[in-house]
């Protein structure tokens, strides 16, 4: 239902919507398509252009995997996800996710490898002999084995994000961008979105502002903290681009010894990209989301990379070539939000994405939207109640 509901004279023009969606980064916008295609009335916001590098969705690249070391609600998210990545490739006629297999690197006998064995996504299991006879690129440790899994791949995150806006505004989505959220007043009418540019009326909120979620339901008092990690590309060594294309080398996820660490072949030329986790690379928590964007990176965060680098892919230089800052909002048991939380019907809450988020983005959006229209989804959210956090001090 879109209509103006001004009061008879005044300058302000108060719209009604079934759903907003404030965010428009990849949860808002996979969100705002599921909301648009079910036929409700949409408006979307987002303080900045979708497809802009001042939040967790930018960077170029994303790893897409399904055989999952997290916990099992995961993997039903990433399959739901790659048929909507597929889908959204279709209707936008763009390229999103590149299918260029990925590694999983750990310890026989490791955590991460038992779940991941778990998951009942298909892979075919090398040993450490045959991970370097067919993956020379790695360097592994003494009892290291290789899951490959061919479903893995290269996900394009600002394409991702931009396709899934114009296909919610292609469908009837009013889409306002460069327009921040100021406030959410929930009444029995719904909730109140105060912007810079206006004021709109909604049925429902998903609120999926990224780092900025709790900031926007200070009421909630939501332990999602936002936290800055480093982006890092290294090139290939003399003689070894090849070798690190997407062709050649899968996306690939290390749990091994003392390294957490991850990494995405070449794919437009800027090398590849590495990152590393866990305490070999302590992440520093932000007061403010906005501290990030002022603040390039430095050697103390990037060291940490290169020494990665060095002992586990000797086809890379391990000198940094490039470097850029991102953050994400983690929560205290490392798990997403998505939900209703009790006392806010009105509102779901979509953050806390925690550094893994972007590969199960679609399946998100299509929970969010199914939450705001029916208060319920198929897909499994138990585990991501924004009320399970309890009474904080
Ligand atoms: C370094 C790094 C590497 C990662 N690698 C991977 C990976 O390989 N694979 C993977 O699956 N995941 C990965 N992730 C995680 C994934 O990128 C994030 O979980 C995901 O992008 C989070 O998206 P989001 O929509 O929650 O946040 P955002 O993209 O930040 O979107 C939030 C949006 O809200 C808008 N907003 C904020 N406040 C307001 C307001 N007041 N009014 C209007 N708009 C507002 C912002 O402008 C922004 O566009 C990585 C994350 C990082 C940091």
């Amino acid at each position: 239902m879109d209509g103006a509901d001004g009061a008879r004279g005044a300058v302000l023009m108060v719209r009604r919507y079934d759903v907003a969606v404030v965010g428009l980064g990849a949860m808002g916008a996979m969100a705002a398509w599921q909301a648009a295609r079910s036929g409700a009335t949409v408006i979307g916001l987002d303080r900045f252009t979708p497809g802009h590098k001042r939040g967790s969705s930018h960077g170029g690249s994303r790893i897409f995997r399904m055989l999952l070391f997290e916990d099992a609600p995961y993997v039903s998210f990433a399959r739901a996800s790659l048929g909507l990545y597929r889908e959204l490739e279709a209707r936008s006629g763009t390229g999103l996710l590149d299918r260029c297999g990925g590694l999983l690197i750990g310890s026989r006998d490791g955590p991460a490898v038992a779940a991941a064995r778990r998951t009942g996504v298909p892979y075919e299991e090398l040993d450490g002999d045959a991970l370097r006879a067919r993956f020379p690129q790695h360097a592994p440790a003494g009892d290291d084995v290789g899951l490959y899994e061919p479903t893995a791949g290269v996900i394009r995150p600002e394409a991702a994000v931009r396709a899934a806006v114009a296909e919610a505004a292609a469908l009837g989505a009013r889409i306002e961008t460069g327009t921040r959220c100021l406030s959410l007043a929930q009444d029995d009418r719904g909730t109140t979105i105060t912007s810079d540019s206006g004021v709109h009326l909604a049925r429902t909120v998903i609120l999926a502002a990224g780092c900025w979620t709790a900031g926007l339901l200070p009421e909630l008092a939501l332990p999602i903290r936002p936290q800055r990690s480093v982006l890092s590309w290294f090139r290939p060594a003399e003689g070894a681009a090849a070798d690190h294309g997407p062709g050649r080398f899968p996306v690939f996820v290390r749990r091994s010894g003392q390294w957490q660490g991850w990494g995405i072949p070449d794919v437009d030329g800027s090398g590849v990209k590495v990152g590393v986790s866990g305490p070999a690379s302590p992440k520093r928590w932000l007061t403010r989301p906005e501290e990030n964007w002022a603040t390039p990176p430095s050697g103390a965060e990037t060291d940490p990379v290169a020494a990665f680098v060095r002992s586990a892919l000797p086809g890379l230089r391990p000198a940094v070539a490039s470097s850029r800052a991102c953050m994400d909002g983690r929560t205290p048991d490392g798990h997403f939000v998505l939900g209703i939380p009790a006392g806010r019907p009105g509102t779901v809450v979509c953050g806390g994405f925690a550094g893994h988020g972007f590969k199960h983005a679609p399946a998100v959006g299509l929970a969010a939207a199914q939450l705001a229209l029916e208060a319920a989804t198929e897909l499994p959210v138990g585990a991501f109640s924004p009320d399970r956090f309890g009474e904080r001090s």
